[in-house]
């Protein structure tokens, strides 16, 4: 394995130091794959303590101490140092009750999620892979490390995690740990808000999203306050979609109820408030702009903006009611320069005031010009829209 030098500088000087340390979890699993890791987390058999005494030097971030993390920052980036521990009972299927630290690194890792995740490299030790993980890599299969059902109860959090894994990676979740995924679906409701949305995220974001979606329904639908099925669209454009299409596809067959479903089902995720908004404004117009003209790009242009209405190509294009000449015709019109805001136009509220229109007469005269001109009848130069204001 590939170490970054920056890395492997932390791991020798934590071993100079006379303990242990190995990169864990996530990493190797995305190294073993031939993908490039996103971030390098450490784990040690030193203490807290320990760790911030080894790096005195450096800046250190005690960002989950009391479970054993500094975060150590060097050249401006941030590596987590995390003392082997194993956490105590779980009460809520949510927290440990306490953690405690160990000196055995299997210990650690038999604390994690999934085997695949459960796995340490060093240069100096090699890889350590106490519960199969390799096997399970090889196979393509997502198995909790342990009794899948006592880990779903501590941390019901893993069940997405397991389905958000499986939609990234294209791997079966092996089968226990499925059937135990789905026995314990009803604890995810004891989970943070925010923890969901994030890997609900990254679930839809997946390249392998659509069958593991299809297959693990019962489980996104929890989310979807008023919703008993799941009504997909077609697999291959559902695939060249973005995060976000996908997720409007699910709602849009709900027609009237499409936009107040999502948004009430992203609130309770508490999902940021901007995509919300926007799908919000999407879903309600859906099938209601047609697209086949410049006119007729303006004219929905001017009624949504340029985001809303991209995405409604987008989502419509998905569900297969519109295709992708609409797109094209939609930067055609912005390439252009097309006019579709008041701001637009070529003349504005002054030189109305100074031909005598006062008060809200200037923007309904400023909105009538810019439906002219959008239409053709009127050409966006000061002379024709003055003479247009003259007589309309
Ligand atoms: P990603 O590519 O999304 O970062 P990751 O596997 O690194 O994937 P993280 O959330 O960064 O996921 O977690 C790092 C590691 O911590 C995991 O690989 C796993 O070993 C362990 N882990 C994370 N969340 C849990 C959990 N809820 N229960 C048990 N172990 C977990
Ligand atoms: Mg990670």
């Amino acid at each position: 394995m590939k170490v970054p030098e920056k890395v492997k500088f932390i791991l020798d000087t934590i071993e100079s130091a006379g303990a242990r340390a190995d990169i864990v979890g996530g990493p190797v699993r995305d190294f073993l794959l031939g993908n490039e890791p996103s971030d390098y987390d450490i784990t040690t058999s030193a203490r807290p303590e320990e760790i911030k005494r080894i790096f005195s030097e450096y800046r250190t971030v005690d960002t989950g101490i009391k479970h054993g993390t500094v975060s150590l920052i060097l050249d401006g980036e941030q590596y987590e140092i995390t003392t082997y521990r194993v956490d105590g009972e779980y009460k809520d299927s949510r927290h440990p009750e306490s953690v405690s630290f160990t000196t055995r690194i299997e210990d650690d890792l038999s604390r994690r999620d999934f085997t695949v995740n459960a796995m340490a490299y060093s240069d100096r030790h090699g890889i350590t892979d106490a519960f199969g993980g390799r096997g399970d890599l090889d196979a393509r299969l997502i198995r909790a490390v342990g009794d899948p059902e006592e880990r779903f109860r501590e941390d019901a959090l893993r069940i997405l995690r397991a389905v958000r894994f499986a939609a990234v990676l294209g791997f079966r979740i092996e089968e226990k740990t499925a059937d135990a995924a789905r026995r314990c679906a009803y604890l995810i409701d004891n989970i943070s808000a925010e923890r969901c949305y994030t890997e609900l995220r990254k679930l839809f974001g997946g390249e392998y999203a659509y069958p593991v979606i299809e297959r693990f329904s019962d489980i996104i639908l929890r989310f979807a306050v008023g919703v008993d099925a799941l009504t997909l669209p077609m697999r291959t454009r559902f695939d060249e979609a973005s995060t976000m299409t996908r997720v409007l596809s699910l709602f849009a067959h709900l027609g009237e109820r499409a936009s107040a479903v999502f948004s009430e089902t992203m609130r309770r995720l508490k999902s940021p408030t901007a995509p919300r908004e926007l799908g919000e404004r999407v879903l309600d117009a859906v099938g209601k702009y047609k697209k086949d003209s410049a006119r007729l790009i303006g004219r929905a242009l001017y009624a949504l903006g340029e985001d809303c209405l991209r995405e409604l190509i987008r989502l419509e294009i998905l569900l297969g009611t519109e295709d992708s000449t609409a797109l094209s015709r939609l930067d055609l019109y912005l390439a252009y320069g097309l006019p579709y805001r008041i701001s637009d136009l070529s003349i504005g509220g002054s030189e109305l005031t100074s031909m005598g229109i006062r008060g809200r007469a200037i923007g309904e005269m400023l909105e009538r010009m810019l439906l002219a001109v959008i239409d053709g009848e009127c050409e966006n130069n000061p002379e024709a829209l003055s003479s247009f204001a003259r007589v309309n």
